[in-house]
């Protein structure tokens, strides 16, 4: 074999943007012999506030965004059996979170070209048993958020907006996780703020989140912060049997950051959005709708259609070509439908959810990370041309 030329290296398909100020923060932190749940929460939690601005009053740090979703039902005291009905094109996470509360699943299908839950497959969807909503703003593109309201005003329902991919999104002028009883955010290692592993519940009720913060740290009264400070030892008692979702200050110290960079990172991403929109829209694959007027996208993921019949090729060959030729791909997602565990349990059938199912077998996720340099869009831009001349 002749010696080829060195190869550009691969290119990670959700690069985290780390930078020293983190860096810096987590040997302070380290240094501090604090890494447990203490200063550095509080911080991250107040900026993270600060940051969602009045719809968001309260917050309670957690350790991922499952944990969030979970412990916010749990508080919210759903009666368990109650049916809450979400998206079938979401991760496991979402779901998983609903079972975990015990609780029912419900899909409603999305819509073909937002991809999102479509409020008429909500309104489908509820029985005498529903008692939540749970919409999941995909890819960083909010809901129908007036007509999910409206639903849920009507059918007395709860509201708890799954906003993992979501910290920058807007809808007519609110932020995404202040529109329902609850918004979780994630800062796992893909998301738009990072802190490794980690997650946020934001709310307006001072009581729901107060519970949701006690049921995050074992159901006890107090923090362990407030406990083993410098104003004496104070006993704790044990409330309920919670769970042990709690924050570290090492998560924090990343994530304080990471969040002061949002808007910059926010910005990068939609400038390599544009350059695909650009560089990709002659080509037989169906792109991204365009952010709907009065809304603002946080351009967590770019996904593009690969339908056979159009760009010759299938979508899983199509994620092996990318791969060959350096460039990670992701899919968001299969439907929920289409996993064992759901249909075996459920019975469920992806026919049944027929635009997610479409979406999920013909979805691709290209890169799009503020880590991207204008050669690396180039080089995504390269490698889906190439495989789709093939
Ligand atoms: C990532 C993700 C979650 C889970 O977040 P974790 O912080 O990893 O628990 C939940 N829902 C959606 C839509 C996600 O993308």
């Amino acid at each position: 074999m002749l010696p080829s030329a060195p190869k550009a290296p691969f290119l990670v398909f959700a690069a985290p943007d780390i930078q020293e100020a983190e860096i810096a923060e987590v040997e302070a932190c380290l240094r501090s012999g604090w890494l447990g749940t203490g200063p550095r929460v509080a911080r991250f939690e107040a900026d993270f506030a600060a940051y969602k601005g009045t719809g968001a009053k309260h917050v309670a740090g957690v350790n991922s965004c499952t944990a969030a979703l979970h412990v916010g039902m749990v508080a919210a005291d759903i009666e368990p059996g109650s049916e809450v009905i979400t998206t079938p094109l979401t991760f496991c996470a979402t779901v998983n979170s609903i079972l975990h509360a015990d609780l029912v699943p419900v899909l409603a299908d999305v819509d073909p070209i937002t991809q999102n839950i479509d409020p008429d497959a909500i309104e489908a969807a509820i029985t005498p048993r529903t008692r939540a909503i749970m919409p999941v703003h995909f890819a960083g593109r909010p809901c129908d958020m007036d007509r999910i309201m409206a639903i849920a005003r009507k059918h007395r329902l709860l509201v708890i907006e799954d906003c993992a991919h979501a910290i920058e999104t807007e809808y007519r002028g609110a932020k995404a996780g202040t529109f329902g009883d609850l918004g979780c955010f994630s800062f796992y290692v893909t998301k738009n703020v990072i802190t490794g592993e980690g997650g946020m519940i934001v709310g307006r009720d001072p009581e729901l989140i107060a519970r949701a913060r006690m049921l995050a740290l074992h159901g006890m009264s107090k923090d362990a912060w407030h406990r083993f400070g410098d104003s004496g030892y104070r006993h704790y008692q044990v409330m309920e049997c919670g769970f042990k979702y709690n924050m570290m200050d090492l998560q924090a110290a990343i994530g304080l950051h990471q969040l002061a960079r949002v808007e910059q990172g926010w910005e990068r991403r939609r400038a390599i959005w544009s350059m695909y929109d650009q560089a990709l829209g002659e080509l037989p694959v169906r792109l991204p709708a365009p952010p709907e007027p009065d809304t603002r996208h946080a351009f967590h993921l770019y996904t593009v259609m690969v339908e056979k019949e159009r760009a010759g090729i299938d979508r899983d060959a199509f994620l092996d070509r990318m791969n060959q030729q350096g460039v990670g791909t992701g899919v968001h997602y299969l439907s929920v439908a289409e996993h064992p565990y759901y249909r075996e349990r459920f019975g469920w059938n992806p026919e049944q959810w027929p635009n997610a199912m479409r979406i999920g077998r013909n979805t691709v996720s290209l890169p799009l990370s503020p880590k991207l340099q204008d050669a690396d869009v180039a080089r995504v831009v390269d490698a889906v041309k190439e495989t789709l001349a093939n």
